[in-house]
């Protein structure tokens, strides 16, 4: 093959999701560098694609069900059998997200931003080459590399693991399984196990433990677990794996059928099996020894706070670091790096801040957490710092329901407090709209605010937000 021209760029971003496309933007749009955007796959990369976008319309569309049961209590005369047409929702949810790769390319072209699709790799320590599908190939170098490849969802290595689908089958499903198995306890399998079983699929929940989001505070595994079985999701316990995994029959919703085997040879058929255990840095095809790029344990690729890898010039952040994979923290970072390198002095020494970053799960009902859980807490302070405000209530919204269906829906809230002057190191809900209220504690969180600073602020009434600044 005939030697191919190098093209020379300030900024090299290797990958279009949410931390490269911040990072490019941040330094072509603010700051005029030549930047290059090289993406294999779709624009927008695990958030607009089959991530946040599509996850937090499935929760949008399961929430309707939920909030057509709770009609029937103030007297909507709603019938028992409602259909749902999910292809329908899927077909709509799939435009949305095409709108959505648009709006990404055309901001990188507005923005002077070049853009090539095709798998990116190392060839020598400052050059990337990209592959396109007629095998011809283009080299491309720059003083500034940016890996943003993010990851990819595990897969047990198990015989027929493949029959089961991860996060990112879940968005191709076209019609609803009526029973489906989810293996994981963490984000992915609370939320999507959450968005099948409100939406009536007979949905079993396999965990290595007794409870699941156990990164979470003791208050949020227990009353969430205890919420899920209430509901109507089958909790399978310390579960110890599957043997293996048979398709019985291929085709879809209830025409799809697996036959998942335990260890002890027992065997339970399902129509859909979905491993949500863990994700993995997308690393492998990079030729990361090229450069010398070094990973850590786990194989993400190491950085030290400044994103930088152990290669002068070549930068990382994002899931592909393992650094609290939150489509917000990889923007952030990558803004943060973008101003960096290419804004004025006053900004090199910009970093992002790891500390008190907000995270919602969108289960049913919704988690919020800023800060530290009570057990690290705990550790980090000991126990005679630490003052502890909880409550636990039903929100007016379910007052109209009986007692046993009111049970069902609890609203519980956290405060962790060091010290005497009480700051407020942890902050946990759970509940309705508690993804909403989360944003404004979170800024008070980090801003280092205190019990009394809380307490301070006049209630709104009558909502749930309320009683976090009225705790007693
Ligand atoms: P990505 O967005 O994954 O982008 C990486 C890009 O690199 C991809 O487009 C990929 O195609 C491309 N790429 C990979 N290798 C190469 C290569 N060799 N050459 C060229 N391109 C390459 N976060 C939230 O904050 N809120 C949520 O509600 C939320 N929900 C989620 C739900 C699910 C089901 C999942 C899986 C994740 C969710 N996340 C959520 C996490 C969030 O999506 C990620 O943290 C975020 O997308 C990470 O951004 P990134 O830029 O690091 O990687
Ligand atoms: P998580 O780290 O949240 O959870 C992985 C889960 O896999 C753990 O709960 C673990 O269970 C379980 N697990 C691991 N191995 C096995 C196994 N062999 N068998 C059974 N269970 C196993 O990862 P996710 O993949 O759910 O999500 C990845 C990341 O994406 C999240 O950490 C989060 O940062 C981000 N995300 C964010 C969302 C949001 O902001 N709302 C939504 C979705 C994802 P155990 O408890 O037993 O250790």
């Amino acid at each position: 093959m005939a030697p191919v021209d190098t093209k020379t760029y300030d900024y090299i971003v290797l990958g279009g999701g949410s931390g490269g496309s911040g990072s490019a933007r941040r330094a072509a749009g603010w700051y005029g560098a030549k930047t290059l955007i090289i993406e294999s796959g779709r624009s927008g990369g695990t958030c607009v694609n089959v991530g946040c976008v599509p996850k937090k319309m499935s929760w949008n569309f399961a929430t309707i069900n939920e909030t057509l049961e709770v009609g029937r209590y103030y007297g909507y005369d709603i019938p028992e059998n409602i259909n749902i047409n999910y292809n329908h929702f899927k077909n709509i949810r799939d435009s949305v997200i095409k709108r959505l790769n648009g709006a990404y390319e055309r901001n990188w072209n507005r923005e002077g931003i070049d853009l090539v699709h095709g798998r990116a790799h190392f060839v020598e320590p400052k050059v990337i080459e990209v592959g396109h599908e007629d095998g011809s190939t283009v080299r491309y170098t720059a003083p500034h590399i940016l890996i943003a490849t993010g990851g990819r969802p595990s897969i047990p290595k198990i015989k027929g693991a493949e029959h089961g689908i991860t996060s990112d089958g879940f968005f191709e499903i076209e019609e609803l399984p009526p029973k489906m198995a989810v293996v994981g306890a963490g984000y992915i399998a609370v939320e999507l196990a959450g968005v099948m079983a409100a939406v009536g699929v007979e949905t079993h929940m396999y965990i290595r433990g007794d409870q699941f989001l156990r990164k979470f505070d003791p208050m949020i595994q227990k009353t969430m677990t205890e919420r899920y079985e209430l509901s109507g999701v089958h909790i399978h316990k310390n579960h110890a794996g599957f043997k293996e995994v048979q398709l019985v029959k291929d085709g879809k919703g209830k025409d799809r059928v697996l036959k998942l085997i335990y260890p002890s040879g027992e065997e339970v058929l399902v129509n859909e099996l979905l491993w949500a255990v863990g994700r993995a840095p997308e690393v492998e095809d990079l030729n990361l020894d090229i450069p010398g790029v070094k990973t850590n344990h786990a194989g993400y690729i190491a950085v030290d706070e400044y994103q930088n890898t152990s290669v002068e010039g070549i930068y990382a952040l994002g899931d592909v670091t393992g650094q609290a994979e939150l489509t917000p923290v990889a923007i952030a970072a990558g803004r943060q790096l973008g101003s960096r390198l290419f804004g004025p002095p006053a900004l090199k020494s910009s970093k992002l801040s790891y500390e008190n970053i907000p995270t919602v799960v969108f289960a049913h009902p919704e988690v919020g957490s800023i800060g530290l859980t009570e057990p690290q807490a705990r550790q980090r302070f000991g126990d005679d710092k630490i003052k502890i405000y909880h409550t636990r209530f039903t929100a007016m919204y379910y007052d109209v329901m009986p007692p046993e269906e009111k049970k069902k829906n609890p609203t519980e809230m956290k405060l962790i407090c060091v010290g005497p002057e009480e700051k407020i190191v942890g902050l946990h809900i759970l509940g309705l709209g508690v993804g909403e209220m989360l944003q404004g504690f979170g800024v008070a969180v980090k801003m280092g605010a205190t019990k009394q600073d809380f307490d301070s602020c006049v209630a709104i009434h009558p909502t749930s937000a309320e009683e976090l600044v009225t705790l007693r």
